[in-house]
């Protein structure tokens, strides 16, 4: 039988935007989204915004039922204790996070986040009830010494030791100088990589994981772009980072079809 998997656009805003920025801004999505089909069962819509945002989002998606998902950006490898400035995945599901995104190569590259910390955090995410979103990818010296996959398959592989198999997890594949360069990769590009990673999961998780898990392709994702990357079978939708900060842009992204 043939899975369905929901696309998923998904809006990183990284360190921007404050928390009243932030409610203005969900407003004003959402009241741009208002016609468009969106929700749980034809696009889901996420938001992702800096810890210090996320009550007060957590409380307006609450209060004026608006169908966004939250996450946060990231998560502590430990639950709870003397971890000054950490944040426990048991806060995050406290506040009604349903995703965290783990391993940004933003993380990778500027908190020297190894693909061990990584699993380290998958599984925090999982004690906690989160939908861990795992991101791999290569930069530009991996693709010219190793090609596109060879580098985020084997981030995967590591992130998903230990995961069992019916975990809900989303993978995400941005090559590192795909992002905030304006050169997003092909669809072609996308799809192959996208496809090798759908194929760790099987490996890892087995083939029902594999057809239910969605794998994201981000980098450089726009309204102009993001049909022809939706069109790749393996490719259920999008990370997006600075287009996700401007409302009639990831407004038209989320209405890609
Ligand atoms: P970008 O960022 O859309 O600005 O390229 C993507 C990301 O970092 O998730």
């Amino acid at each position: 039988m043939a899975v369905t998997r929901t696309p998923f656009i998904a809006g990183n805003w990284k360190m921007n935007l404050d928390h009243l920025q932030a409610i203005a801004f969900v407003q004003k999505l959402h009241w741009t989204l208002k016609d468009a089909k969106h929700g749980d069962d034809s696009v889901e819509v996420g938001v992702f915004p800096p810890f210090t945002d996320l009550r007060t989002v957590q409380t307006l998606l609450d209060a004026d039922k608006i169908p966004f998902a939250l996450g946060a950006q990231d998560l502590s490898t430990k639950d709870s204790g003397a971890y000054t400035g950490e944040i426990s995945g048991a806060f995050l599901s406290k506040l009604t996070c349903k995703y965290v995104i783990i391993g940004h190569s933003e993380r990778r590259e500027y908190h020297d986040e190894t693909d061990e910390v990584v699993a380290a955090k998958v599984q925090a995410a999982l004690r906690h009830g989160l939908v861990p979103v795992i991101c791999v990818g290569e930069t530009a010296e991996d693709l010219e010494k190793f090609g596109a996959s060879a580098v985020p398959v084997g981030q995967l592989e590591v992130a998903l030791a230990g995961v069992p198999a019916g975990a809900d997890i989303v993978v995400a594949y941005e090559p590192v100088w795909a992002i905030g360069s304006g050169q997003a990769a092909t669809p072609d590009q996308a799809q192959e990589v996208c496809a090798k990673l759908r194929d760790v999961i099987a490996d890892k998780l087995g083939p029902d994981a594999a057809a239910a898990t969605r794998v994201l392709y981000g980098g450089s994702v726009k309204a102009a772009n993001i049909a022809s990357f939706m069109r790749e079978p393996d490719v259920d939708g999008a990370l997006v980072g600075g287009a996700s900060l401007v409302v009639d842009e990831f407004s038209a992204i989320v209405r890609f079809q």
